[in-house]
């Protein structure tokens, strides 16, 4: 598999931070674990914000570095103590715990990842036949994509098994499932109830249409 689209630094750095949603943690996390390049990037930026609580002059310190560290110590669980850790070695999207299948039509289903501690985000895997086009939507927010098998055309990108996706609350877009793809599973997160059920009923309607 060779991985072509990555998170951006801004991402990658904010999730070394512990400071993005939890809900676009997991696509993030999904996206890393087939990738060697952004897990050290990672590392770098954790040894970065690492390094810095060390430094005496507080002028170079980047103001938020504390407080994300903060934040992550407080949403780190305690340790459970004289509990042998059942070591699971599946990949992660095959360990998120999801809910039911919904087919939205021949081909197409959507199966919620159950994000409890952040109920305001929307965790999802998509999975799309080999063939549709017009999933056409936007959003309110932003919208992070992790390709887990097949490909996808999106304008003039194809994002294949592995690749990451970020789009901007401004960006409307139709992705295209290629016809000789043989389909494609996606794990997505949005923010917000709200434009989630919007944009569901748009892919019911547009779906539809095909
Ligand atoms: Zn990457």
């Amino acid at each position: 598999v060779s991985v072509t689209h990555h998170p951006d630094d801004t991402i990658l750095s904010a999730y070394a931070a512990g400071s993005l949603r939890p809900g676009f943690d997991i696509v993030v996390a999904a996206h890393l674990e087939g990738c060697a390049h952004c897990r050290q990037a990672v590392r770098v930026f954790e040894q970065a914000a690492g390094g810095m609580l060390g430094l005496s002059d507080p002028a170079v310190m980047d103001p938020d570095a504390l407080p994300h560290l903060m934040a992550r110590i407080d949403r780190e669980p305690e340790p459970a103590a004289f509990v042998a850790p059942v070591l699971d070695t599946r990949p992660l999207v095959q360990r998120l715990p999801v809910g039911r299948r919904r087919w939205l039509a021949p081909g197409v289903w959507v199966q919620n990842v159950q994000v409890p501690h952040a109920r305001e985000d929307r965790v999802y895997f998509l999975r799309v036949g080999a063939g549709i086009k017009g999933i056409n939507h936007g959003h309110s927010g932003p919208e992070f994509t992790a390709v887990v098998s097949g490909a996808l055309r999106d304008g003039d990108t194809v994002l294949r098994a592995g690749d990451f996706c970020e789009r901007g609350e401004e960006h409307e877009h139709q992705p295209v499932v290629e016809p000789d793809d043989g389909g494609c599973l996606c794990l997505a997160a949005t923010q917000g109830s709200l434009q989630a059920r919007d944009w569901m009923s748009r892919v019911i309607q547009m779906v539809a249409g095909v």
